[in-house]
């Protein structure tokens, strides 16, 4: 390959972010060209547990957030295919009555929002859940969430990416941003294809504050973060909702997949630089694996049948990082979604192709600038 292409919009990273923000404009009929440096979905948007909940997100995260769920509830017609999207529900349970009145506090503001929860006390819990460990106080439930299989969403949003006319480079990592005296930046890749677009969009997930330092010279603080998944052999046991159940500082997220197979995961991994992966971590696999028995003690008995981990970026505020770049033209920034940006990709998409062709979006943003740390407190 030595090919030096030129397109309206050019994308930097093929998870759930780029790749829908590629649909999206090539839905609207301009070219678009991404570039990613390993294959598409090969880090967090493609590995990681298929959560689709507005329970529990930051109130700013909610204007995002519905949109993405707008477009969840009919994702078989968004990405032409069944990517295993189901409406379950999300169920978060406590142990405390201090977690019960922060989850009514948190569902009473979030109805401003749209957002329709339920607290569901002790005794409901355990007649709609009975499976659950009785030492519960209560949950907090909302019916429009669910979960999708990520290691058929992504790859399908590029197929339909593709279909509309994007082009998807696949290992060409970029490695020089080159600005242009008329806007915009012409990219370099190892695979030998350049890019030059008035418009970039940089979506490099726990690559990200890397990139941002290496390709445009701006710095943020983002972290690189691992999250470890375990899966289970099937279990007998029926779990219809996404459970989240916070304890002792952590969340264990966890449900069951259509064949019977537990999905959960808690804690963080740790990455390893010379393999460039998420290292395993044995620990996470027995405290998530104790936690999980503990919550619902039908599933002490059964066998793990692999783990995983995958890289996030993290800002300090578990916020993401969208928007225009403060320092320049014609660059947008779509990075940091500390943990849990699957739920946000559609709408993502559709904001950061607003902001490439409009210049601007309709959906509220404003907790996401780029420049919110600039120096160093967050800016009101
Ligand atoms: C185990 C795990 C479980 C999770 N569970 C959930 C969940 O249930 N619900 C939820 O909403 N979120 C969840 N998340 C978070 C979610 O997966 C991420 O927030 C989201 O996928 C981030 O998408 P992204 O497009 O920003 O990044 P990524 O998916 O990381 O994509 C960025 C891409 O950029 C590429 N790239 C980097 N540098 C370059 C370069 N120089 N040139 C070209 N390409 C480059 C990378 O290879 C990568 O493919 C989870 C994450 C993990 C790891």
């Amino acid at each position: 390959l030595n090919d030096h292409l030129t397109c309206d919009v050019a994308i930097i990273g093929g998870g759930i972010a780029g790749l829908c923000a590629a649909f999206a404009i090539a839905r609207r009929g301009r070219t678009v060209v991404l570039l990613e440096q390993d294959r598409v979905g090969s880090k967090a948007s493609g590995v990681n547990f298929g959560g689709c909940r507005t329970n529990g997100r930051d109130l700013l995260e909610l204007p995002l957030s519905q949109r993405s769920q707008s477009i969840w509830h009919q994702f078989d017609a968004y990405a032409g295919d069944w990517c295993e999207y189901r409406m379950t529900g999300h169920l978060e349970v406590t142990t405390s009555d201090d977690g019960m009145a922060a989850m009514e506090a948190w569902a009473a503001k979030a109805s401003d929002f749209g957002v329709t929860a339920r607290m569901l006390s002790a005794s409901h819990l355990r007649a709609e859940h009975g499976y659950l460990s009785q030492r519960l106080a209560g949950g907090c439930f909302v019916a429009d969430n669910g979960s999708a299989n990520p290691r058929l969403v992504v790859p399908q949003v590029a197929r339909r990416a593709q279909a509309c006319g994007a082009r998807i480079v696949e290992h060409a990592r970029v490695v020089a941003a080159e600005p242009l005296s008329s806007g915009g930046f012409r990219l370099a890749t190892v695979a030998g294809v350049a890019v030059s677009a008035p418009l970039v969009i940089h979506a490099t997930g726990g690559y990200s504050g890397q990139t941002a330092g290496d390709l445009f010279g701006e710095a943020f603080p983002v972290e690189r973060i691992v999250a470890q998944m375990v899966v289970s052999e099937p279990a007998a046991v029926r779990i219809a909702p996404v459970i989240d159940f916070p304890l002792l500082g952590r969340y264990l997220y966890l449900r069951q997949t259509e064949r019977g197979n537990i999905l959960f995961g808690r804690g963080s991994g740790n990455y390893d630089p010379f393999t460039d992966r998420a290292a395993f971590l044995g620990q996470n696999l027995f405290d998530s694996s104790a936690v999980a028995a503990q919550l619902i003690p039908g599933l002490g008995h059964l066998n793990v049948l692999r783990t995983w981990g995958g890289l996030d970026g993290a800002m300090p505020d578990w916020m993401p990082v969208l928007g225009f770049s403060g320092k320049h033209e014609g660059l947008i920034h779509a990075f940091g979604f500390s943990g849990h940006g699957f739920q946000l990709g559609p709408a993502t998409g559709e904001v950061l192709a607003e902001l490439a062709l409009d210049g601007k979006t309709p959906t509220d943003i404003s907790g996401f600038k780029p420049n919110r740390f600039a120096h160093g407190l967050r800016d009101p």
